[in-house]
């Protein structure tokens, strides 16, 4: 999609959320302020759509929250689950294994194991599913300054022609990657955590003389190891190696020879490579995610190296957390404090995964690593996150068992039946999330009796069952991402919490 000078491009020089990048993280907001009318535009400096592999696995929790903005079923089409990994000695098949095992403690979820999908795949998903809900992205359109006032944000773009203008938004998110131009004009500083990790490179090929049933391990090969892992729904391999400094500007033909010297396939093997890229990972984290009108989120805001697979994910989850917050406060008369929770909420969780993936980066993929990494199973999956200290979780109820779950944290996707007892006869026990599928609050009354809500929330009374054993008794306004925003004995409380999130009538 060019850059677009027609008088519509001009209506979009003022919306109210401009993004900043259309990797998966500002994909990912659009598509969440689509569902909700906010009228957004995301300004991406490539001409075109991003045409790598890099970020592979989906964990549960971040398939979850794509099934809630509706793109999980392209997904599930176009991928396929974690494959087991086989290992090559001498040319020989050296045994097949599994890189993560399922964690029978972690919670439950519909998407229980990491789901493989090149990362363009994913990118275009969203993207279409960004313009079937009315979404822009103008690509070859390059931010290069931004100004905020009290009331607007203003941002200057050059556009590959040369031309620039002005775009004018209330708030501005930078999801603009590692090199954020948005964190730098803003002057907020990155944190670097740990020690130096070694360099890799990252290539698309196509070759002969392997299934694709496996993801394919050499680690033994002069040089380190590499890896050849099939990518779904196309005929191509992803391939990653560590590699010295000399490998900076990876060409086909180097791709070829590692190949040649690291595993027992021949050069000619490799009939296409299609994309390359070298990369020096590190572990940082920005010192603030938000300044006045200015947010940053994914990798403009944290770099993780892609040991357990937790960049895009954590990305996404940034993305699906302030995307509900900016909609009800230009849309909902939310209070601007409110917008306050995304850093607080965020940050930490960004910060408790840098660490891990760089300890699981220097593990490698080797299988003598399998014990270390499922001690970390369940954190990787990412269904575990909670918000619990943040300042919007209000948790009301006392004496709980350190069992139950509370304010902040993920609601369980469990079976329940409705407490009404027609309901319940007539209709089959139901999962939570379809419940809480769509862009609504939902109020859940456990062995209780629900008040009246406001117009915009769903009720639910459940009496016993799964989900009133996790969750205990009271009442429970669910946050449109899925996480218990207050948990509660007394009616006074849900009106007060209301206010904090614009639910309150005016
Ligand atoms: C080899 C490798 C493997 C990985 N594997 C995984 C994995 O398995 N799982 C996982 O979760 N993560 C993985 N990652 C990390 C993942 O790729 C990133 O975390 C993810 O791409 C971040 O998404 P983002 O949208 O925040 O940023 P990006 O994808 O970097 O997108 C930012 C976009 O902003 C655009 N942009 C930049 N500056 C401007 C500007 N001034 N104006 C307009 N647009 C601009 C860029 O062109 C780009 O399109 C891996 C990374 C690498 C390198």
């Amino acid at each position: 999609m060019p850059a677009d000078p027609s008088p519509q491009a001009e209506s979009r020089d003022a919306v109210d959320v401009l993004i900043v990048g259309a990797g998966p993280t500002g994909l990912t907001l659009a598509v969440d302020l689509a569902r909700r009318g906010v009228r957004s535009l995301i300004v991406e400096a490539a001409d075109r759509p991003f045409t790598g592999s890099r970020g592979l696995s989906l964990q549960p929790r971040t398939q979850e929250a794509f099934d809630d903005l509706g793109v999980m079923d392209a997904l599930r089409e176009a991928g396929s689950p974690l494959l087991p990994m086989q290992t090559w000695r001498n040319g020989c098949r050296a045994g097949e294994w599994r890189l993560v095992e399922r964690d029978p403690q972690a919670p439950v979820s519909r998407y229980p194991v990491q789901w493989l999908m090149p990362q363009w795949r994913t990118q275009q998903i969203l993207q279409d599913r960004l313009l079937a809900l009315g979404g822009a992205v103008e690509y070859g359109t390059r931010l290069t300054a931004l100004r905020q006032s009290d009331q607007q944000v203003h941002a200057e773009v050059t556009q590959t022609d040369g031309s620039r203008r002005t775009l004018t938004a209330a708030y501005l998110v930078g999801a603009d990657g590692g090199r954020s131009t948005v964190r730098e004009a803003l002057g907020i500083t990155m944190k670097t955590e740990g020690g130096p990790l070694h360099a890799a490179v990252v290539a698309d090929v196509r070759l002969d003389g392997l299934d694709r049933e496996h993801w394919h391990m050499w680690p033994d090969g002069p040089g380190g190891e590499l890896l050849l892992c099939p990518l779904p729904g196309t005929d191509q391999f992803q391939l990653t190696a560590p590699v010295g400094d000399e490998d900076s500007d990876p060409c086909p033909q180097r791709i070829r020879e590692l190949i040649a010297t690291r595993t027992h396939l021949p050069p000619t093997a490799v009939t296409d490579v299609q994309w390359t890229s070298y990369y020096k990972p590190r572990t940082a984290l920005a010192e603030r995610f938000r300044d006045k009108r200015v947010f940053l989120a994914g990798d403009a805001a944290h770099v993780h190296p892609p040991g357990g697979g937790q960049g895009l994910n954590i990305g996404v989850h940034d993305a699906y957390n302030l995307g509900w917050k900016l909609g009800q406060v230009l849309h909902s008369n939310a209070p601007d404090t409110l917008l306050d929770s995304y850093d607080a909420e965020r940050r930490p969780a960004a910060h408790d995964v840098l660490d891990l993936s760089a300890q699981l980066y220097r593990l490698g993929r080797k299988p003598e690593g399998s014990r270390e990494r499922a001690r970390h199973r369940n954190r990787l999956t990412l269904l575990s996150v909670h918000y619990r200290d943040s300042p919007l979780s209000t948790e009301a109820r006392e004496q709980l068992t350190p069992t139950i779950l509370q304010a902040g944290d993920r609601a369980p996707d469990l079976a329940y039946t409705p407490a009404d007892a027609d309901a319940a006869a007539h209709d089959t026990p139901r999962q939570l999330f379809e419940l809480l599928t769509g862009p609504h609050f939902t109020l859940l009354a456990v062995d209780s009796t629900p008040p009246p809500v406001p117009p915009t929330v769903r009720t639910l009374q459940v009496t016993g069952g799964a989900l009133a054993q996790a969750l205990g008794m009271g009442l429970f306004l669910i946050r449109p991402d899925g996480h218990i925003g207050l948990a509660t004995h007394n009616r006074a409380h849900l009106e007060r919490y209301y206010t904090k999130v614009g639910l309150a009538a005016d």
